[in-house]
């Protein structure tokens, strides 16, 4: 079968030609309908090196699928093949107090996991190929009726990650209250959609490109602005001069990290989703009083099924732009360049 490869730190993937893989007891076979073409692997195409990750290449990338039940192993009984569905990305080791949560981005025993801190996809083999071997049954969710796969993947990272974010602040976001979504791209479109499906806070979007501006309104923003000096003060007036109730920094960048600090209301939350390595200094008098800032990392299994059931109810709806397997090096670098508008997804 045909994958889609990082076979070392700092450099770009290559479509290469690996065995299907059986699945062993336990472990579920997934023909992939889709898979998404996430930021944090271009991160790890360019910013990491040895000894940064517990894990290094060579792996397939894509850690973003969705797709078919296609073989199961030995054990496994409530899968029918040919059965659409999500593969929840984060591979714990099951038992844990957190894996029992379905918290398994947050394994408390990761040297009992497939691999530590991880999934498919990172640092084991993802579903940027026609088939992905999942370590284990519970990691596949079926698809609602009316969801498929194409629709799906970007869910279970894209959406899955803003879901996780916004639920952490759900007491905040009261009527009349406002949220800030600083970038709308893959992830950050389906946040602006998140908050209308399930706030009533009005959303304000940020974005340096107009065209992502242009999907954050029509996704459910009500104003749209571009970075620079006048950011604060807008939101600021947006707010009636207190301030926004909930940041989500989907960048994090220095500057945008400085920009929420200064939009962020007292007793609000600044969230920090973007791993672009940017900091905030904080000192008592830096935030506003009784701020909070905290970062987010994807989400869990429950989230996801309830991530799913919004979009099965058409209440979210991944924008795409669709690449075939041989593109896939393209989707990435369509990305970098800014030009994909909502998700690049990629469907062997
Ligand atoms: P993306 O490239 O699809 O979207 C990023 C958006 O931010 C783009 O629209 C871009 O124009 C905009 N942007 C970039 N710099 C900006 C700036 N200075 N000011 C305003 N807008 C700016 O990326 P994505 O796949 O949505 O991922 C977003 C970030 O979240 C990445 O850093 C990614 O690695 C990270 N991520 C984190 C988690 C997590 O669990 N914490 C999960 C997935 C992705
Ligand atoms: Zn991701
Ligand atoms: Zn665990």
């Amino acid at each position: 079968m045909r994958a889609l490869r990082l076979k070392s730190w700092k450099s770009e993937p290559v479509l290469e030609d690996l065995p299907v893989p059986d699945p062993g007891p336990g472990e579920v076979r997934v023909q992939v309908g889709a898979a998404g073409a996430c930021h944090s692997d271009l991160h790890l195409m360019h910013d990491f090196e040895a000894g940064q990750l517990p894990w290094d290449p060579p792996f397939t990338l894509g850690h973003e699928n969705a797709g078919w039940v296609h073989a199961v192993g030995a054990g496994v009984r409530d899968l029918e093949p040919g059965q659409p569905v999500a593969v929840v990305g984060a591979w714990g080791c099951g038992t844990c107090a957190r894996c029992r949560d379905g918290l398994e981005t947050y394994c408390e025993r990761p040297d009992l996991a497939p691999v530590r801190s991880g999934g498919g996809g990172l640092g084991l083999d993802g579903g940027m190929a026609e088939f992905l071997l999942v370590p284990a049954a519970r990691h596949v969710v079926p698809l609602p009726d009316g969801l498929d796969p194409v629709a799906a993947a970007p869910l279970t990272d894209a959406g899955l990650t803003p879901y996780h974010a916004i639920r952490r602040s759900n007491a905040k976001l009261v009527p009349g209250a406002t949220a800030v979504v600083i970038g709308v791209g893959g992830l950050g479109h389906l946040g602006v959609q998140i908050l209308r499906a399930t706030t009533a806070a009005r959303i304000v979007a940020v974005d340096a490109r107009e065209a992502a501006r242009d999907l954050a309104l029509s996704s459910g923003a009500e104003l749209a602005l571009p970075p620079g000096e006048q950011l604060v003060d807008q939101v600021r007036e947006f707010t009636g001069g207190v301030g926004a109730d909930v940041v989500l920094d989907f960048v994090g960048s220095d500057d945008t990290l400085a920009a929420a600090a200064h939009c962020v209301r007292q007793l609000g939350d600044l969230t920090l989703v973007g791993i672009a390595g940017g900091t905030l200094p904080v000192s008592f008098f830096s935030l506003p009083y009784e701020a909070s800032v905290q970062t987010t990392y994807w989400g869990n299994r429950r989230e996801l099924a309830e991530v799913l059931d919004l979009a099965a109810r058409g209440l979210l709806h991944a924008e795409s732009e669709l690449y075939t397997l041989e593109d896939a090096a393209q989707a990435y670098l369509d990305l970098r360049h800014g030009t994909v508008r909502g998700r690049a997804v990629v469907v062997p």
